[in-house]
Order: structure tokens, then C-alpha cells, then sequence
């Protein structure tokens, strides 16, 4: 049983318009779902991923009208590396990024730079084997898109084996010799690692909420089985409509999610049409009229761009 690398990774932001804006225009990424938080509905759920919404290709905000800049510390995600094919693909962005106020700093084979609220991203040139997960945007080159999400890093205030094992003896990462892990699944791999540091973070806008590894449809009752095995308080099951979930803490605080394949984003739209239309789960749908008057109006780019042409 093998995790197959991550499945998404959920960030807080104060502003889902910018959000919208920085990550489906500027990134290029494709909005595949618009829809609530189900635990907290009067605030959006925002997906951005590949063409298809595809695990591996997912970056997920809950909004957070007007919420406070937070900041990263030790048990929290600092950084999200996104792949792309190439150095040309590096100077592109590098480009892009700077005419629309965004500056980087570039690395011989990585840029890094921060969104409209901080958050840290580091776009990276792939390595082999992971499956392009492409989306399309009139302004960026096929060739230049970016790829899906690589890596991560994480603060952690102290380096424990015993922290670690639950890392590569349940989760099935391995250590590298260089630093950090690598989560080797059937079709795809994550980067992760992590960076020593002193401070508590403070959840708040531009930062990460939690980090969800990638698990066949199959498997998912035996991780959960596992993960309680290795001592860890993992939640029931969680129906979350476009995949099924559990969650538990890892040793430094860092909430991980273990998320299924199935049924993915067209299951309750049509996948030429993902996130154009606000999406309510069964047991929020009576909220519609009110969440439609009280969330802030949000118009999908590939939706604008279907009714221009
Ligand atoms: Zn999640």
C-alpha cells in the first residue's frame, strides 16, 4: 500500500477576489471548484489545479473575508514548490511575474517569490516522472505552464527520529541523503521537507491550513487503520463530497489529510464547466439564498473567456 504523493494543500486567504486573480490569471492555474468550507459554510472554498482538478495539481484556499496577515512558524507549511519544465519556463515566470508587480528571486534552477498576501511559492524545474498537470491561459505558453506541485517545506522546532518514523515507517516517505523526503507513489512524487526554526506561526491570511497526501480509493479505511495503529488521533472518515478524508496531527503540529481519488470535481459539474457555478453541499443547500447574498461575488477568468469567444 502506497500513498501515490500529495493531493492538495489548503492555504487561508483574507481575499478571494485577489485569489481568484493571482492564481487562475496571473499562475494560470484553472478554478475547478467554487464552493463553501463545509465545517464553516459562510466561507468560500476555492480549488485551483491542472485541467481536470487532478490530485497532485491541487492548491485550495478557504476565505476568510478581511482575515488577518498570519505568519509561518514551527508546525506549519512555509513553502509550496510548483514545477515547470524547464529554465526557459523559469525565465518566462521570472518576466511575468515582474510586470505584474510580483518580483522573484531566481535561482539557478528555481524562482522564488511570495502571492499577494506572503504566502512563499518556488516554482522549480520538474523532475523526471511526475506527469505534467498542465492548465490552459491564453497568456501562457503550454510549454511554460506549470506542472503541478513538487514540494513543500515545513518549520519544525526540533529534528527527532522518533518524530520521523511516523514520516517513513507508516507513511512509506523516505529519507533522502541529500535532506528531506521524497513520497514515491505509482504515478506521482512529493518533495518534503523540513527547516529548523524557533517561532510559533499565527494562522491568518497567506498561510497554510493543512497538507492532504494522496491515497487509491481502496486503501484509504487501511491508512486510517494504520495511522491510528502508529498512535496517532485520526478523525473518522469525512465525506467531502469531491473526495473522502481523514485527518490527524503529525508529531511537530503540522495537520496532514489523507484524501481519496474518487469522485473528483465532475461529479457535480460539467468538466468543461468546473467552477463557474457556486457549488453547496447537501446539507448547506438550504443556505444558498443567504450565501449567495453574503459571499463576495466571484467570477470564474474561464468562464468570462467561454462567453468572449
Ligand atoms: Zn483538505
Amino acid at each position: 500500500m502506497k500513498l501515490d504523493g500529495l493531493h492538495h494543500i489548503t492555504m487561508i486567504t483574507g481575499d478571494a477576489r485577489r485569489n481568484v486573480e493571482f492564481y487562475a490569471d496571473v499562475l494560470g492555474l484553472r478554478l475547478v471548484k467554487k464552493t463553501v468550507n463545509f465545517d464553516a459554510p459562510e466561507a468560500y472554498h476555492l480549488y485551483f489545479g491542472d485541467e481536470q482538478g487532478s490530485p497532485g495539481s491541487l492548491l485550495t484556499w478557504f476565505e476568510f473575508a478581511g482575515a488577518r496577515p498570519g505568519r509561518a512558524g514551527v508546525g506549519m507549511v512555509h513553502t509550496i514548490q510548483l514545477g515547470v519544465a524547464s529554465e526557459a519556463a523559469l525565465d518566462f515566470w521570472a518576466e511575468r511575474l515582474a510586470g505584474r508587480g510580483y518580483g522573484g528571486r531566481r535561482g539557478e534552477r528555481s524562482l522564488s517569490f511570495a502571492d499577494y498576501e506572503g504566502l512563499g511559492l518556488e516554482l522549480v524545474v520538474a523532475d523526471e516522472g511526475n506527469p505534467p498537470l498542465r492548465a490552459l491561459h491564453p497568456d501562457v505558453p503550454t510549454e511554460h505552464a506549470i506542472l503541478g506541485v513538487e514540494g513543500a517545506r515545513a518549520y519544525v522546532a526540533r529534528d527527532s527520529a522518533a518524530d520521523r518514523g511516523l514520516l517513513t515507517d507508516t507513511l512509506g516517505f523516505t529519507e533522502l541523503d541529500e535532506g528531506g523526503y521524497r513520497l514515491g507513489g505509482e504515478t506521482r512524487h512529493f518533495h518534503w521537507s523540513y527547516d529548523a526554526y524557533g517561532e510559533r506561526g499565527i494562522q491568518g491570511a497567506g498561510t497554510v491550513h493543512h497538507i492532504a497526501w494522496h491515497s487509491r480509493d481502496e486503501d484509504h479505511v487501511a491508512w486510517q487503520r494504520r495511522v491510528a495503529d502508529a498512535g496517532m488521533r485520526v478523525t473518522p472518515v469525512i465525506d467531502r463530497d469531491y473526495f473522502l478524508s481523514i485527518y490527524f496531527r503529525e508529531p511537530q503540529g503540522i495537520l496532514f489529510e489523507i484524501a481519496t481519488t474518487s469522485p473528483g470535481f465532475a461529479v457535480d459539474e460539467d468538466p468543461e464547466h468546473l467552477g463557474e457555478e457556486l457549488r453547496l453541499p447537501k446539507q448547506h443547500e438550504h443556505l444558498r439564498p443567504q450565501l449567495e447574498r453574503s459571499l463576495s461575488p466571484l467570477s470564474n477568468p474561464r468562464a468570462t473567456a467561454g462567453r468572449q469567444a
